[in-house]
């Protein structure tokens, strides 16, 4: 099997429809594909069974942590159940009034029509993304990096502080839909050593389950580092390629670095909520 266990679409700020990613997976080898889209499950509606393909119903919730973004993603999710609906609409709802705050810092700066170019978009929850690729295509911005960096990011000159769900929150309603919570790529926070294991630690104590030990440009004493994270403190390993667009060539469906033996012992695939519900699932 080859799992892919982090990918996005064009409902949050991926930029290709679920038929396109299921296109790469197959492509790519990949045996299990979870969608799993910042703060929302439309990529999941509709998903017709692909032969040598499973799916594994995903998401990719924002969260806070003593006062740091956190990324956790939940996979085998009920995505009927309410509660977990309700905190994503209500993420959806700070995600819009975030971009509109923006819209209005922007036409201050002097340029029009970031809202109302988003409103028939595929996309239910708006992202950072979006709002770069607007300062792009209106040359406010040369490239995305640099909106980030220029606009975007907490010095930015559109910054619009998130005010998202806690750690505990995301993590029960994920649970809570009989999910598997899992720290999306934990390399990528700003944390040390120590801070790290504090996480961990903590997100053990709060019912987790997973850490993502592999994705792109992770670096290799990195993913060595989180693998023994995962053994000393008993949560499984998963894995994913967070592809958004297949216009930045250095990502794919399914492109990220192997797991170490000791991590495919203790690979995600073994926890009983994936045995009971995926299976072997081909
Ligand atoms: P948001 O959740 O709305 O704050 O948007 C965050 C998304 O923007 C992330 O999931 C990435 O896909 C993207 N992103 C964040 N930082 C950067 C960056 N420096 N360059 C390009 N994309 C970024
Ligand atoms: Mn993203
Ligand atoms: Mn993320
Ligand atoms: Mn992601």
């Amino acid at each position: 099997m080859k799992a892919d266990l982090h990918c996005h679409t064009h409902y949050s700020d991926g930029k290709h429809p679920v038929s396109y990613l299921v296109e790469r997976a197959l492509e790519n080898g990949v045996t299990h594909l979870a969608i799993s889209d910042h703060d929302c499950t439309k990529g999941l509606a509709n998903l017709e069974a692909v032969e040598g393909l499973c799916f594994v119903r995903g998401v990719e919730i924002s969260c806070s942590w003593e006062q740091m973004e956190l990324h956790i993603v939940g996979l085998c999710i009920d995505p009927s159940d309410a509660a977990l609906q309700q905190l994503l609409l209500e993420q959806q709802v700070k995600r819009l009034d975030r971009v509109v705050k923006m819209d209005q810092k922007l036409e201050a700066l002097g340029t029009e029509g970031l809202l109302a170019s988003l409103q028939g978009s595929h996309a239910v929850a708006l992202t950072r993304s979006h709002v770069a690729d607007f300062l792009v295509d209106h040359k406010v911005c040369k490239t995305r990096q640099k909106a980030f960096k220029t606009h975007l990011n907490k010095q930015g000159k559109m910054y619009v502080p998130s005010d998202w769900c806690s750690l505990e929150q995301a993590v029960a309603a994920i649970r809570n839909a009989g999910g598997i919570a899992v720290i999306a790529h934990p390399g990528r926070y700003p944390l040390n050593r120590t801070k790290l294991r504090r996480l961990v630690e903590a997100f053990k104590t709060i019912g987790g389950d997973a850490l993502e030990a592999s994705y792109p440009h992770i670096a290799p004493s990195m993913q060595q580092d989180l693998e023994k994270l995962c053994v000393e403190f008993g949560l499984y390993v998963s894995c994913g390629s967070d592809f958004h667009d297949a216009e930045a060539h250095w990502t794919d469906v399914g492109k990220f670095p192997p797991l170490a033996s000791n991590g495919e012992e203790h690979a995600v695939w073994h926890h009983p909520v994936w045995m009971k519900q995926v299976g072997e699932g081909l």
